[in-house]
């Protein structure tokens, strides 16, 4: 039986896994967790909600941040204020025992000048959705110049909500540098765009 042990993640979140009761990883983060430690490379992980995703992609995400290192080195988009919500809930308990490392989300409908204030703290790991994102860094309240991950979380629910404009704008604003993992529950054409203009020969798992 594969264990989170087995995965290659830090003793750091291993202790918070087992304060939360994940006692074995689900298809996904068996799957992903590895590889996204491994490799530093773009990834596509195909899966429905409820699968896990956010630990696939958080977990490894918490593991290469740099406590050190106040900037903001990871992004993280999602479609809904709501799935914003419950990933940086998620992330902060897997970081739990990390306590240099700051997790922050921004979203529409709520309170842009605290999102700002909150801002000018040291946020490593940033959970925002792209009009809520896009708004902050016109009005120059966040920098991306930094970022090393940026995670698409439900990449085809963002484009069915009319996000791609903002998204392309978003990108724009990010290094060429960083790595790209998406998560998408399906693959239509306009995702395969998005792969093909910003993703390079990213390893997929379904
Ligand atoms: P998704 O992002 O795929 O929609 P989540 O990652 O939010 O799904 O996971 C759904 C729920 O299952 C969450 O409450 C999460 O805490 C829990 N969960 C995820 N992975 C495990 C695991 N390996 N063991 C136990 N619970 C888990």
């Amino acid at each position: 039986m594969t264990s989170f042990e087995n995965l290659g993640l830090s003793q750091e979140l291993l202790r918070a896994l087992a304060d939360l009761g994940f006692e074995k990883p689900s298809a996904i983060q068996e799957q992903a967790i590895p590889q996204l430690i491994d490799n530093y490379r773009d990834f596509i992980g195909l899966a429905q909600t409820g699968t896990g995703k956010t630990a696939a992609f958080g977990l490894p995400l918490l593991e290469k941040i740099d406590p050190e290192d106040k900037s903001t080195q990871a992004l993280i988009l999602a479609p809904t204020r709501e799935l914003g919500q419950q990933i940086a809930e998620q992330l902060s308990l897997f970081s739990k025992y990390m306590p240099r490392v700051n997790v922050l989300s921004v979203y529409g409908g709520a309170n842009i000048s605290t999102q700002i204030k909150d801002l000018r703290k040291p946020q490593q790991v940033i959970i925002a959705t792209p009009g809520r994102l896009l708004d902050l860094i016109q009005r120059k309240a966040i920098k991306l110049h930094e970022i090393k991950m940026l995670v698409l979380d439900e990449a085809d629910e963002m484009l069915n909500m009319g996000f791609k404009e903002d998204l392309d704008q978003i990108l724009s604003h990010t290094p060429d540098e960083k790595i790209t993992w998406l998560f998408s529950a399906t693959m239509p054409k306009e995702i395969k765009k998005i792969v093909n203009t910003y993703m390079y020969q990213p390893i997929e798992v379904k």
